[in-house]
C-alpha cells in the first residue's frame, strides 16, 4: 500500500491548528475541510483528464476537462462530513456516497449501521473521507463494503494517521492507497492517536462533555 504523507507547509500549519485544544468547533471545521481538499488534490493527481470543445474570445477551442462523474467520495459519519465540504468543493460534479460504521458491540468489529452507495461507483474513482486512521479497524471494513460496487480504486484520506493503522489497512488492502496530512506516533490504549487532535466527531460538533 502506497502511504503518501503532505510535506507542505499549508499542511504542516492547518494540522496544528487542528491539535490546538482551543481550536472551537467552527474553525476546526473549517481546517478540516481546507486540509481534505488539499489531500484530495494530492490523491487526484494522476487522474486523466479528457477534452471538450468550448466557444472562447477567439473560437472553438478543445480544452482539458475531468470527468467529476466518475469520481465518488465516500464520507465515513459522523466525522467524514466535517471533510466532505472541503472536497466537494474543488470536485462538485463528484457522487457522494455515505457510510455509517460502528463497533458490535459483542464481537467488537467494525459493521455497517447506514450505507448509501451511490450507484456511479461501479468504475470509479473512489476518495474514502475519515480524519482519522486509528486501528484501521474503520477503513478496513468501509473499503471492503465499498469493494462490493467494484470500483476503479479506492484511496483512503485521512487528516491524521497512526502506525497501527496504516499497517492494518495496508495487510488487509495492499492496493489501496492513502493520503495523510500527518503520521502520528502511536495509539493510546483507548485507541486515540497520540498526540492526534482528540476525538475528531466531538472537535467537529461540538459534543465533548
Ligand atoms: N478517532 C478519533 O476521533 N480520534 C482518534 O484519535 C482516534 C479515533
Amino acid at each position: 500500500m502506497t502511504v503518501h504523507v503532505l510535506d507542505h507547509p499549508f499542511a504542516r500549519h492547518k494540522v496544528g491548528l487542528l491539535r490546538d485544544a482551543a481550536t472551537g468547533s467552527k474553525l476546526f471545521g473549517e481546517v478540516a475541510g481546507e486540509l481534505a481538499g488539499l489531500l484530495a488534490y494530492e490523491a487526484c493527481r494522476d487522474l486523466t483528464t479528457g477534452t471538450i470543445q468550448v466557444d472562447t474570445w477567439v473560437g472553438h477551442l478543445e480544452v482539458p476537462h475531468l470527468e467529476a462523474r466518475t469520481i465518488t467520495l465516500a464520507p465515513v459519519l459522523r466525522a467524514g462530513l466535517g471533510m466532505l465540504a472541503g472536497v466537494r468543493h474543488l470536485l462538485p460534479g463528484a457522487s457522494v456516497s455515505v457510510l455509517g460504521m460502528r463497533r458490535d458491540e459483542e464481537t467488537l468489529l467494525p459493521e455497517a449501521y447506514y450505507e448509501n452507495i451511490a450507484p456511479r461507483v461501479t468504475g470509479s474513482t473512489v476518495l474514502l473521507l475519515d480524519p482519522m486512521l486509528a486501528t484501521g479497524g474503520t477503513a478496513v471494513a468501509a473499503v471492503e463494503l465499498l469493494e462490493r460496487a467494484r470500483p476503479a480504486s479506492i484511496r483512503g484520506l485521512f487528516l491524521i494517521a497512526a502506525p497501527e493503522g496504516v499497517e492494518a489497512l495496508a495487510s488487509a488492502h495492499p492496493d489501496c492507497a492513502i493520503w495523510t496530512a500527518a503520521l502520528d506516533d502511536r495509539l493510546n490504549e483507548k485507541g486515540y492517536i497520540l498526540p492526534g487532535l482528540g476525538d475528531a466527531g466531538d472537535r467537529l460538533f461540538g459534543t465533548r462533555r
